[in-house]
């Protein structure tokens, strides 16, 4: 089974009147999503009590969660304060995600800076390794999700990815076809464009662990020079990817998890449209 749902909240669910992300499982139920993204990209700002409540909601609307973590999350730094900081950023948003029953916490693995970019990935790989051997003894259960970049100069294409993700079972890859997307220069436009990443997902993780993905799909404005420029709303056509080619991968290659819209505003109402696009598809097989 394949889940929808939204990475935090449409603009309409709060002209709609609603204020609290508490009201979202309910809502987002009504229009028959069943997956929601809780953004703490801002900072781990939840309380205890809230994130409990929002896990009460979701699960009595049979709605998975997920959490981004912190944007300031940079585990190649080679400054040690910063991986400190990294580090409870991470534990942070495990403990929030911990609270509100959600099984996966998405992050950026971090950006080289002024180094090389292979030399920063080994000292992202190695630091990824100490927070795995501390997450695995406490939070065995939640999914660390490493995402694929849109901007060029930041560490998480595919293969870094993957990369990462084989270090430990405690891993799963984030995979954002948008940065995908951005990052190749427009890189995604066929059958088969989608087709190879998930040839190279199965072929790193393996048949069964390679299916059950999260991931991310917005269309993506991007420049040739730096990849990701600006996220689009689905109905913004002139930017890619599109969804019809991932949707049939999605099928064929009978793709399990959860599908998140990150598109500009209207990631609800978006992650409708993905929802029936795919649906019809099934139908048809
Ligand atoms: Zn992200």
């Amino acid at each position: 089974m394949l889940r929808f749902g939204p990475s935090g909240n449409s603009a309409i669910f709060y002209a709609e009147g609603y204020k609290s992300s508490l009201k979202m499982p309910a809502w987002l139920k009504a229009k028959k999503l069943n997956a929601y993204e809780y953004s703490l990209t801002r900072g781990v700002r939840l309380g205890r009590e809230t994130a409990e409540k929002l896990g009460a909601e979701a699960r009595a609307n049979e709605i998975s969660l997920s959490v981004h973590a912190p944007y300031f999350i940079n585990l190649a730094s080679p400054n040690p304060e910063n991986i400190t900081k990294s580090e409870k950023y991470i534990a942070d948003s495990v403990e929030a995600a911990a609270f509100m029953g959600a099984q996966r916490v998405v992050f950026h693995t971090g950006s080289p800076g002024k180094a090389e970019r292979k030399e920063a990935f080994d000292r992202a790989y190695r630091n990824l390794y100490a927070v795995v051997e501390k997450h695995r003894e406490k939070y065995p259960e939640i999914l660390l999700c490493p995402e694929t970049m849109g901007k060029k100069n930041q560490i998480g294409n595919l293969d870094e990815i993957l990369k990462l993700c084989m270090l430990d079972e405690c891993l799963m890859p984030t995979i954002d076809f948008g940065h995908l997307h951005a990052a190749g220069g427009g890189a995604l436009n066929s059958k088969d464009d989608f087709r190879r990443i998930f040839e190279r997902i199965l072929e790193a993780l393996g048949e069964e662990r390679g299916r059950k993905l999260h991931m991310h799909y917005s269309r993506i404005e991007y420049t040739e020079k730096g990849g990701e420029k600006k996220h689009w709303t689905y109905a913004d056509k002139q930017y890619g990817p599109e969804f019809e080619p991932l949707a049939l991968c999605l099928a064929e290659y009978k793709i399990t998890g959860t599908v998140i819209t990150e598109t500009a505003g209207t990631m609800a109402e978006d992650a409708v449209i993905l929802m029936g696009i795919y649906n019809a598809i099934m139908d048809d097989l």
